[in-house]
């Protein structure tokens, strides 16, 4: 029987696994180092902050593996070795595969800061990274201060989770807005003073120089770049993004570059090998994506793709248009589409924005200055369906349309009965134009005929 086997038991190793087991009775084999079971690692914040027990996070009972005859090793795997089709295991075990899914996920940046390895510095990533926060941070008695190093969303996250337990954050963030390049300049803004409102010391275009060892090795304090001011605390969280998990395929022969090279079909340059998930690197990036797509959901489409190839119905990995979301705090943020940063923004690229006077709620529709298409929304405090968007997207919708049909993709009834003669008046007013708002229709949105 052929044997398959997946390193990594994150979502994307354990979607292709799942599929594969859907669509044929091959023997699986999924190999991590990290924990017994696969568990969600978007919910490990809320197991720090006292929401759910770390148990929750693991969707299927225990005996789902065996009934669906998906064995699972734990270990570390410290080398491919393709022309044998086989892998070593740290603890000197070997195992042959016939087929090899690499989906090794990735592990917080280091830019070698002095101090970075010291006692008291550590990653948001693992499970073993929770772990070392409650001893690092159990509360505010032993962490004084915490700083936060990197403002992106696991950065963010981090400062809320110890804002929990009260504990004093300050947050270096090398850009002079929040996540700006990522973030249109109006979002970024209303998120810098979201933060402030939060009671986070957020300190803009400050980069991290050092971090201070004490007498025992611990960490002291962390000394900003451009200031040369010294932050006494007691934890430095490192969030300044991440990198696929890789190092250990360094000399196997598979093509590397920041990730496991992998073609549409997440096929490696080696014949029987593929990568999938936060370690994929696309040769191509496909349209505006990146090649490397660090999300949950795209781990589960490669997850679901490769599973089809691996049962003989080859299929390349086509992730549709893009979306995401996350919160900041207690915004919820969704993005549909493509819209731009200033720093990343073509010409033609037109922003409608309209932000809620009081309240930390604001949309920003992109559009195509010539033709008019719409190109992406993002919407901060307010949710709105994802069918709707997009089939729009697909539907190559013109701005005027989607602004005169936006309470069609809205969940929330009450928002746009409050706010949208608002935001359309703001979008006549800002383009020149006479929109009069259309009513919700089931109809339309449903696409019954
Ligand atoms: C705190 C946090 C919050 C996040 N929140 C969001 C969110 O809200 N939305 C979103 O879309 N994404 C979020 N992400 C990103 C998302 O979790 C990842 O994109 C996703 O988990 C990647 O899945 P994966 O299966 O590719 O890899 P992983 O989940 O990283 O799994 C890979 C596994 O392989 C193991 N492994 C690595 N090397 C070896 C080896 N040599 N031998 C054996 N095992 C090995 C690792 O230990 C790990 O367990 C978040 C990430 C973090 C850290």
């Amino acid at each position: 029987m052929e044997h398959i086997v997946i390193i990594g038991n994150g979502i994307a190793g354990v979607t292709a696994a799942r599929h594969i087991r859907k669509l044929s009775d091959k023997r699986i084999t999924i190999i991590s180092t990290e924990t017994d079971y696969f568990f969600s690692r978007t919910a490990l914040m809320y197991v720090y902050m006292g929401h759910m027990k770390f148990e929750h996070t693991q969707p299927y009972e225990k005996g789902f593996w065996k009934k669906n005859r998906i064995e699972l090793v734990k270990g570390y795997v410290s080398q491919v070795l393709p022309k044998e089709k086989k892998l070593l295991l740290r603890d000197g075990e070997g195992m042959s595969y016939d087929k090899l899914v690499i989906a090794t996920g990735s592990k917080p940046n280091k830019f070698d800061w002095p101090g970075q390895d010291l006692d008291g510095v550590q990653g948001l990533y693992s499970k073993q990274d929770l772990d070392q926060l409650e001893v690092n941070a159990p509360n505010k008695q032993v962490c004084k201060r915490a700083v936060i190093v990197g403002g992106g969303l696991i950065g963010i996250e981090l400062a809320e989770m110890l804002r929990t337990r009260d504990i004093p954050v300050t947050f270096l963030v090398r850009e002079d807005s929040f996540w700006n390049g990522v973030l249109p300049s109006g979002e970024s803004q209303m998120i810098n003073e979201h933060i402030l409102e939060h009671h986070i010391d957020l300190r803009l275009g400050a980069s991290l120089k050092e971090i201070v060892s004490d007498e025992n090795g611990r960490v002291k304090s962390v000394v900003v770049e451009e200031t040369g001011e010294e932050i006494p605390c007691d934890l430095v969280g490192l969030t300044a993004g991440v990198t696929p998990n890789i190092g250990f395929l360094k000399d196997s022969g598979i093509e590397l570059g920041r990730g496991v090279k992998v073609n549409r079909f997440l096929e490696t340059n080696i014949k029987d090998i593929y990568a999938i998930g936060d370690c994929a690197e696309q040769h191509e990036a496909i349209g505006n994506r990146r090649p490397i797509e660090a999300v949950w959901y795209t781990g589960r489409m490669m997850g679901e793709t490769v599973a089809q190839t691996l049962c003989g119905n080859k299929m390349p990995y086509n992730p549709g248009h893009w979306f995401n979301s996350a919160k900041f705090l207690d915004i919820e943020y969704q993005t549909y589409g493509w819209v731009f940063s200033e720093r990343r923004k073509k010409a033609e690229e037109v922003h409608f924005h309209w932000r809620h006077p009081k309240e930390k709620l604001c949309i920003t529709i992109a559009f195509h200055r010539d033709s008019e298409e719409f190109l992406g929304i993002n919407t901060f405090g307010i949710r709105l369906r994802h069918e709707v968007f997009d089939r729009w997207l697909t539907e190559k919708r013109n701005i005027e349309y989607v602004v005169e049909h936006l309470v069609d993709a809205n969940f929330d009834p009450e928002f746009y009965r409050t706010y949208e003669k608002d935001i359309v008046n703001q979008f006549n007013s800002d383009f020149g134009k006479s929109i009069i708002l259309k009513k919700k229709s089931l109809k339309r949105i449903f696409q019954m005929s």
